[in-house]
């Protein structure tokens, strides 16, 4: 590039970093990048059905303590408890082998991991209807990492973040066909049917339910007695706080029912996260008395340099302006449906936010990464396969000898295929010979 030339760019370009960045580097430059965590969890669950996770110390890479990160997780049961106690046990491992093994950096797995929430969700539900009981379960898995959250959720364990400027964001969606058109709309159109319970002379009753089953969720892990098109594909959003770190509640429906996401969040503002979940579930119960599913998971992301304390305890609200105002920035690697939105709100950064249903919406994009599978692994179960050799095997003689007809996403085996095609409503006639 000639002189001038490289003169008239220096002076026409903006500078490499915007000044924001810079001063928001500078603010960070006291103490660390990792935040602290502080939790604390509390609950009554009549019929023994809730499960929570706590699980302070994973590794991305085994041995480096620079890769930690956090996982929290509630599971709601019903018909039983064993769905519920296999997805304690089971989903996260799921989750972590649907993440490329040689992955690089941390940004990279931050990126891959929408992805395989949902390839792990929908194995740990294949694995679980193999071992053919009724139970279902509600499961919201969030993982923290620094200041980024990533929370996946099938059914109605919801989760809020509450930041310190007092503004509530929802990161998961109810997946509950009473409240949720749009998953009325694809159960129906997947072939279940919608309604009330009648009693006998025709009245109906109670919340919107699918039929068989008389489920209320759309989505879960298990309830294989209900139709496929109650699938376990999960709501994925990430998001990255700011510096100033954030409370998440997460519950599961008797928490819900009782307090509005505001009266839960200002209920136990100010005190710390052990204390916090135990006060959520008093005033639960002190509204609607003693009720099923009333277990909650509080954890607070404090910067470190102030771990010390709540971060709910001092609002400092001036600086929080200026905070907000800096950190509104675009993302830098957004991969979501949302990702160039780069929707603010108060300080809080959206990095990815994906609900659809569809497999091939949730694992057939965003293939960039790096490290990519062998071309032959499922991208569901991880299990390495000749395509030929899995249809000569699995299909020949089967009832339903699938036309097997290219589809938008990456390699799935055939037993994941019919998984796929069942949960779309594609397989109306051979759902249950195919089982
Ligand atoms: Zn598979």
């Amino acid at each position: 590039m000639a002189g001038a030339e490289r003169e008239r760019r220096k002076m026409t370009l903006p500078p490499a970093l915007p000044l924001a960045t810079l001063i928001g580097r500078e603010l960070r430059a006291g103490g660390s990048e990792r935040p602290a965590l502080r939790y604390g969890h509390a609950g009554f669950a009549k019929r023994g059905e809730d499960y929570f996770l706590v699980k302070p110390d994973c590794l991305r890479v085994p041995g480096d303590p620079s890769t930690a990160f956090s996982v929290f997780a509630v599971f709601d049961g019903h018909n039983g408890v064993s769905a519920a106690v296999f997805s304690k046990e089971h989903l996260l491992e799921h989750v972590m082998s649907a993440l490329p093994p040689d992955i690089g950096s941390r940004e990279d797995w931050l990126q891959a991991l929408p992805r395989a929430l949902v390839a792990g969700f929908v194995k740990a539900d294949i694995d679980f209807q193999r071992k053919g009981e009724v139970s279902g379960t509600t499961a919201t898995l969030v993982v923290v990492d620094g200041f980024t959250v990533t929370v996946a959720s099938v059914g109605d364990s919801r989760c809020i973040l509450d930041t310190q400027g007092g503004e509530l964001q929802l990161l998961t969606v109810d997946h509950r066909l009473e409240e949720n058109v749009e998953e009325r709309e694809r159960v129906t159109a997947s072939g279940g049917e919608v309604g009330r319970l009648n009693l006998f002379g025709g009245q109906e009753v109670g919340p919107l339910r699918c039929w068989p089953g008389g489920l209320c969720l759309s989505r879960s892990i298990g309830d294989m007695d209900v139709g496929e098109y109650i699938v376990p594909v999960p709501h994925v959003k990430q998001v990255k706080l700011s510096s100033v770190g954030g409370r998440l509640i997460m519950a599961s429906d008797g928490i819900w029912d009782a307090l509005s996401n505001e009266a839960a969040a200002k209920s136990c503002r100010g005190l710390p996260a052990e204390l916090a979940a135990k006060l959520v579930v008093k005033q639960a119960l002190k509204k609607c008395g003693l009720k099923d599913d009333t277990t909650c998971v509080v954890v607070d992301i404090i910067p470190s340099d102030h771990h010390l304390t709540s971060p709910q305890l001092s609002p400092k609200r001036n600086q929080n302006k200026l905070k907000s105002l800096l950190f509104r920035r675009r993302s830098h690697s957004s991969v979501g449906k949302f990702g160039g939105k780069s929707a603010s709100i108060g300080s809080v950064e959206e990095l990815f936010e994906e609900g659809s249903a569809m497999l091939e919406e949730r694992l057939g994009r965003n293939l960039s990464l790096k490290a990519a599978s062998p071309p032959s692994r499922c991208a569901i179960c991880q299990v390495d396969q000749e395509p030929f050799e899995g249809l000569m095997e699995e299909n020949g003689g089967s009832h339903c000898s699938s036309p097997y007809a290219p589809w938008g996403g990456p390699y799935l085996c055939l037993e994941c295929r019919k998984k796929k095609d069942a949960m779309e409503g594609k397989r109306p006639s051979c759902s249950t010979a195919c089982r």
